[in-house]
């Protein structure tokens, strides 16, 4: 075993300064075994004490400030029952007040009035002079370095930790024991083209640059390095994944008989397609008639048209003579779906059928017995769809809509309904930044439906606080009289444990107070399917012109002569949740607006992300904005899609190197597909490896 092994599976506690009682610790707090995961635990973060700051410079808003000067006046402040330990630091230019709140006893014994001490904290001013609480001190002595100077390296660390002597300070001294008792090189893991090709430093100075870098460029390059790494790796398996499937999957081979599609789209098509759908139709009828199998997401705005493209994709299976399912999220949008496609379907003599969890048994029944049959080629449901004992005669086709709702191992369910897995549409709304569609999914091919039909206008929104109820109120009225549709949505509040609908139910018996004539209607998931059905009849044949409800209309639904949204409480939605609510309106040919009512005490960051809405309708902008206010493990649909857990690299912040990357592992793959080259040996030998440990992918494979 090479020196390296053996120091990386050394197990944590044999370093130097460890023991079996920190090293319990490190296992069961942060999973660290060896001294190679030591290593990998990385700093979250560095401060930069390479300068001493001056009290009279001080700014409030500077994060930290370092200072270095005498301590003068310790004494314990009593007000009421609070103490606290005050003492005075002063240097050539002024003094600051340092305080304690805990460890009184201890500190006051321990400094020394009129000693020298290098100081470290967050400075706040209070009244003409700044106060730093809880500093971290270094005694010093006149004339002589002090040690802790440079960039010093934060690790996070439990409370559980802290309390047996692991905080970040602790940390580090362990991390610099085993870096100094390192006398080996690091094996390299990217092969030397690539290393030259992005100019990264070697694996070697990026594992110790990480924690201990000379320099802020140093940190930088480490960073760089440490991230590229990661995101390559995890670029090159998704790559080979999808390479692979498309070698080994063989699929349905769909010819292009078009009858039905040619009738469709000469006598029944009810508006030119836009461009972009012509472009994807073209990709999909390329994958179709390619013999393998098709895994493909269909990204698009709301209100860009998937549905066309989806029905078009059904038709042309259905001319070859095969089988096609829709699958829709909700029972609303299956009903929905059902209710557009069977007017064009009437007309092309398709019989079509709708299996939700509210079919009767007997439709039920019957319905199973066609499609075994092979007499209905095409159904549309809801989860339902997937169960076990609903089995197709020849199903090449499902189309999966709103993915976001669907997991992956509901999409892989689909797979198994045909002996050879039939070709997958998967359509999102939910616009997915470049960054996680590369990581999400990964797996699959994307189109994108970049273009809204023509003569949209651009849905306007404001942002209102509920104090302005009464102007809004006479809005809403305006837009009625004018003969428009509105829906108030009003947020699932979640107490501790069960869903609130208070706010709902409030705002509806308010609404019907203000709204009599209008005939507002309620609607929210816990309603029974018949009274939810109601309701939305209700609204859509126009009986009643305002709807009530929860998110539950947040997805698909279609009205196109609703041209007013009201959020309330929309400083409690996701980005993401609002650009869906607000895709509700704008689908007709009316001006259509949005309004964004927000509690009277929002705070700034609310303020800002709501600003965001206002300020476009764009909804990539939109899923970026979210994306780097809340972070990629935040962001909606990652979880249920299997989301992989990076160690260093940041998807909201670090899309650049994921590009670097990306273009790094297709270049391997162009020149080096199998990986067999010798110079890229320590590529295979990483992945093989990562494979084993599991490592970050767990969740893809
Ligand atoms: P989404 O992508 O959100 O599912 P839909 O498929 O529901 O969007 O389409 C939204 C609306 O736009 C529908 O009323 C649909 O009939 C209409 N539409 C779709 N494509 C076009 C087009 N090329 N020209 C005009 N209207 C279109
Ligand atoms: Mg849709």
């Amino acid at each position: 075993m090479s020196d390296e092994l053996r120091f990386w599976n050394m197990p944590v506690e044999y370093l130097k300064g460890v023991g079996p009682k920190r090293g319990e610790f490190l296992r069961n707090e942060c999973g660290i075994f060896t001294a190679g995961d030591l290593l990998m635990y990385f700093p979250y973060r560095h401060i930069d004490r390479s300068k001493i700051d001056l009290v009279a410079t001080i700014r409030d808003d500077q994060p930290y400030v370092q200072l270095r000067g005498r301590l003068s006046n310790v004494r314990v402040i009593e007000r009421g029952p609070h103490r606290r330990l005050s003492a005075t630091l002063t240097d050539a230019t002024g003094s600051v007040e340092l305080t304690w709140f805990q460890g009184i006893r201890f500190f006051k014994k321990s400094l020394t009035e009129g000693a020298e001490y290098l100081i470290f904290g967050k400075p706040v001013r209070l009244g003409k002079m700044y106060s730093v609480a809880h500093p971290e001190l270094e005694r010093t002595t006149l004339g002589s370095e002090p040690q802790r100077l440079g960039l010093i390296p934060l690790y996070s660390s439990t409370e559980k930790m802290k309390k047996s002597g692991l905080d970040s300070r602790n940390l580090e001294n362990l991390i610099r024991q085993a870096v100094d008792s390192i006398f080996f090189q690091f094996s390299e893991t990217l092969c030397d083209h690539i290393i030259a090709q992005y100019g990264l430093c070697s694996r070697h100075q990026a594992i110790l640059g990480v924690h201990f870098p000379p320099s802020l460029q140093a940190l930088e390059k480490s960073l760089y390095r440490l991230k590229f790494e990661e995101l390559f790796y995890l670029r090159l398996k998704l790559l080979r994944l999808n390479w692979s499937r498309k070698i080994e999957k063989s699929g349905l081979e769909i010819p292009r008989t078009n009858n039905l599609v040619k009738e469709f789209y000469q006598k029944h098509l009810p508006f030119p397609l836009t461009d972009a759908q012509i472009k994807v139709l073209r990709e999909i009828r390329e994958d179709l008639s390619s013999g393998r199998q098709m895994s493909r997401l269909l990204q698009g705005d709301v209100g860009s048209g998937k549905t066309i493209v989806a029905l078009i994709t059904m038709l042309s299976v259905i001319d070859a003579g095969y089988q096609a399912c829709l699958m829709a999220p909700t029972e609303i949008l299956a009903q929905q779906h059902y209710f557009s496609i069977s007017d064009f379907l009437k007309a092309l003599r398709i019989p079509v059928g709708l299996l939700t969890g509210s079919t009767s048994r007997a439709a039920r029944q019957e319905i199973l017995t066609a499609l075994a049959e092979g007499n209905l080629p095409l159904v549309l449901g809801t989860h339902a769809l997937i169960e076990d004992d609903v089995q197709f005669k020849n199903l090449a086709l499902a189309v999966i809509d709103e993915q976001h709702r669907f997991g992956v191992a509901q999409r892989g369910k689909m797979w198994q309904k045909n002996t050879v897995p039939p070709h997958i549409l998967i359509m999102t709304a939910t616009p997915i930044p470049r960054t996680l569609a590369l990581t999400v999914y990964g797996d699959l091919d994307v189109s994108i439906l970049d273009q809204m039909p023509p003569g949209r206008k651009p849905v306007l929104t404001s942002l209102l606080f509920q104090s302005q109820y009464s102007d809004l109120k006479r809005y809403v009225e305006g837009e009625i009289k004018n003969g428009r549709q509105v829906f108030w949505v009003f947020p699932i509040i979640e107490d501790s444990e069960k869903l609130n609908y208070t706010s709902l139910v409030e705002g509806y018996e308010k609404i019907k107070r203000d709204f009599l004539i209008w005939n507002p209607v309620m609607l929210h998931g816990r309603m029974a399917a018949g009274e939810k059905e109601n309701a939305m009849i209700q609204f859509i044949s126009g009986v009643s012109k305002i709807l009530v409800s929860t998110t539950v209309i947040e997805v698909g639904v279609n009205v196109p002569n609703a041209s007013v949204m009201v959020i309330e409480h929309a400083e409690r939605f996701g980005l993401a949740q609002l650009h869906q609510l607000r895709g509700r309106v704008g689908r007709g040919a009316e001006q259509s607006f949005c309004f964004l009512v927000a509690s009277n005490k929002l705070s700034r960051e609310g303020r800002e992300r709501l600003q965001v809405m206002v300020s476009t309708n764009d909804g990539f902008k939109i899923a970026e904005a979210d994306l780097i206010q809340r972070g990629a493990g935040d962001f909606e649909g990652t979880q249920q899609s299997g989301m992989i857990r990076l160690k260093i690299a940041n998807l909201a912040t670090d899309q650049h190197i994921l590009s670097d990357a990306d273009a790094a592992a297709r270049w391997l793959l162009n020149t080096d597909p199998y990986i067999l080259k010798t110079e890229n040996e320590m590529i295979k030998n990483h992945l093989r490896n990562l494979d084993k440990s599991g490592g970050f992918w767990r969740n893809i494979a």
